[in-house]
């Protein structure tokens, strides 16, 4: 049967190959032994998540009206697999019996159905085992809130190349574990269009679509799937015409693709002859061969923390040196700008249960970034320590994320400070000279832009949380994904604002946030007198033919105009006229 669902069009791109369902690890839960008081508590826990996840089934079924019937029924048999006394009933006497926990209970339980199914020699029924799990899985996830690291791998009998990861949620940890494995494209039920496991997807150059609510519930492992990460559409089962469309779309975009790669050795340099930076974000060092192939003139943001995330503890000095050495030796001359770890809120080195920390109602505004660094001034220490030791390698920067307030520049230069005169006394060569920035991603920091100034050599400007924490959306939300508007006035006066302040004392300003990365914004930044972009190696040859068709004088009036309206219907106009 085939069926398309909608999401968000994180990655564009066009990818075709099998489902790869991720499932597995959901389904390793902890057994653990109740007190006898507790039982009973614990069937209602039981009785709970399996009435949440019937009435997820329910809605689910009622938003589909108008879909294909066969989704329909698809839910139908969820729903029936789920009211069976078998998984509604048995877990709970397992429950009583064993003292153990729910999930515990019901995982058992799955396993005794699903080696029944095993059993059977008609392949229909057989594969209704897929149907128990997916189920069983549901409401484990219901029991345990989100699922954590997937450990996604591919299976020993296909290539990566030919598959789509197809999961309900994936952590930029779980992205990085599998970022080798060279999958077609991945998909997932939640997940915002700047959330970080997106942005992964875009610097590995592969189609995804999240946001897509129910894609880990109907699709089967091993389906022909569709993803168009252009549109954020998913065909499952296509029929043999749309298939032979698709195939044709692929290879024209990759026609497109290599014509766009020709523009590698060309300089970004407007009409009126204005000479812009085009630089690459990067997560580890291995991703400089693709910054290398773009064209880009350097690394204008290097986010450290991705090397070590979901590993456990906090990775050494040496460790570190390494990864830095390894990826500024690669830079051959080029620029680089090394940011100090981003960490917490989505991105952990430490599990949860090692943080032996309560979770935070609003991690996002908690101890994260800067903030987490500064709280640990020996591992920050370690972190400084080793981006100077390589910075006589190369031409190194450092860069401060989430600053919005001066004492932690100040923090930041004494402890800085420090690890320099230890490593004077190590008889260690450093660049004494090293220019440290600071990201411009809170509001309060981009408002009281002075401050900054004064105490930095240069700003990097992180539109991804500059919009989250303006415009209170959570990036990786995809519920209020439709609320996430880099257009919006406020956005654009915070930008506006932090580049001509800027610009007044000579100090860089770079972005490094997605919207450098989106051609369709190169103009209204162009406009605004940004000089220099950052952003995904794979996007910069469509930024660079963008700004060579591009005249400041021209574009600046407009922007200015844009500037003064606050009607998102006008703005878009104009910039649809900015773009013509
Ligand atoms: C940003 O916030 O725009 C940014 C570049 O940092 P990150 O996406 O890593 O949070
Ligand atoms: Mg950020």
């Amino acid at each position: 049967m085939s069926f398309t669902l909608h999401g968000l069009a994180v990655s564009s791109g066009i990818a075709i190959g099998q489902a790869h369902l991720i499932s597995q690890a959901t389904l390793e839960v902890s057994h653990l032994v109740i007190a006898p008081r507790l039982v009973e508590k614990e069937v209602a826990r039981f009785d709970a998540a399996v009435a949440q996840v019937r009435n997820e089934f329910v809605s689910m079924k009622a938003s589909m009206e108008g879909s294909p019937t066969d989704i329909g029924a698809f839910i139908d048999l969820h729903l029936m697999i789920l009211a069976d006394p078998e998984l509604s009933e048995m877990p709970k006497q397992i429950i009583r019996e064993r003292r153990c926990n729910a999930e515990w209970a019901i995982v058992q339980q799955m396993e005794v159905l699903v080696a029944q199914f095993e059993k059977i020699d008609d392949i229909y029924l057989r594969e209704r085992s897929y149907d128990v799990r997916q189920v069983v899985e549901r409401v484990v996830r219901e029991l345990c809130g989100r699922p954590g690291h997937v450990g996604v791998k591919a299976p020993k009998t296909a290539k990566g190349e030919n598959l789509i990861v197809v999961a309900h949620d994936l952590s930029p940890a779980d992205v990085m574990a599998f970022k080798d494995q060279h999958f077609a494209s991945f998909v997932t039920d939640v997940g915002g269009a700047t959330s970080h496991t997106a942005i992964l997807a875009r610097g590995m150059g592969i189609p995804a679509v999240l946001g897509l609510h129910n894609a880990r519930q109907l699709i089967r492992d091993k389906e022909t799937i569709i993803v168009d990460g252009t549109r954020g559409v998913l065909i499952v089962n296509p029929d043999p015409r749309i298939l032979e469309e698709y195939e044709l779309k692929k290879s024209q975009l990759e026609i497109e693709r290599s014509k766009l790669r020709l523009l590698k050795t060309a300089r970004a340099t407007t009409l009126d002859r204005v000479k812009i930076d085009l630089l690459a974000n990067i997560e580890e060092p291995s991703d400089v061969g693709a910054m290398i192939e773009s064209g880009a003139d350097g690394v204008g943001l290097f986010r450290t923390e991705f090397i070590f995330l979901g590993r456990g503890d906090m990775p050494s000095e040496e460790e570190q040196f390494e990864a830095y050495r390894k990826t500024v030796k690669g830079m051959q001359g080029r620029p680089i700008t090394i940011r100090t770890f981003d960490l917490g809120n989505d991105k952990r080195v430490l599990s949860d249960d090692s943080a032996g920390e309560r979770k935070r109602d609003n991690p996002a505004l908690g101890l994260r970034s800067i903030r987490l660094s500064l709280a640990d001034p020996k591992s920050f220490l370690a972190q400084l320590r080793a981006i100077l030791r390589v910075s006589k390698l190369g031409k190194v920067k450092i860069l401060i994320p989430m600053l919005s307030h001066a004492v932690q520049i100040d923090q930041t230069l004494a402890l800085l400070e420090q690890a320099k005169s230890s490593l004077r006394g190590e008889r260690v060569a450093f660049d004494e000279n090293i220019e440290i920035g600071g990201m411009i991603e809170v509001p309060a920091a981009a408002l009281a832009v002075g401050m900054f100034l004064r105490r930095l050599n240069f700003l990097s400007i992180g539109t991804n949380d500059l919009i989250q924490y303006t415009l209170a959306i959570d990036r990786a939300d995809e519920q209020v994904s439709n609320l996430y508007d880099p257009l919006h006035p406020a956005i654009l006066m915070l930008l506006a604002h932090i580049i001509s302040t800027a610009e007044k004392v000579n100090m860089p300003v770079s972005m490094c946030g997605e919207m450098a990365g989106d051609p369709n914004l190169t103009r209204l930044l162009l406009g605004m007198g940004l000089r220099q972009f950052s952003m995904y190696p794979a996007q910069i040859p469509a930024v660079k033919q963008k700004i060579k068709q591009s005249d400041i004088s021209e574009i600046t009036p407009i922007v200015r105009r844009i500037l003064r309206l606050e009607e998102p219907g006008k703005i878009q106009e104009q910039l649809d006229r900015l773009n013509m």
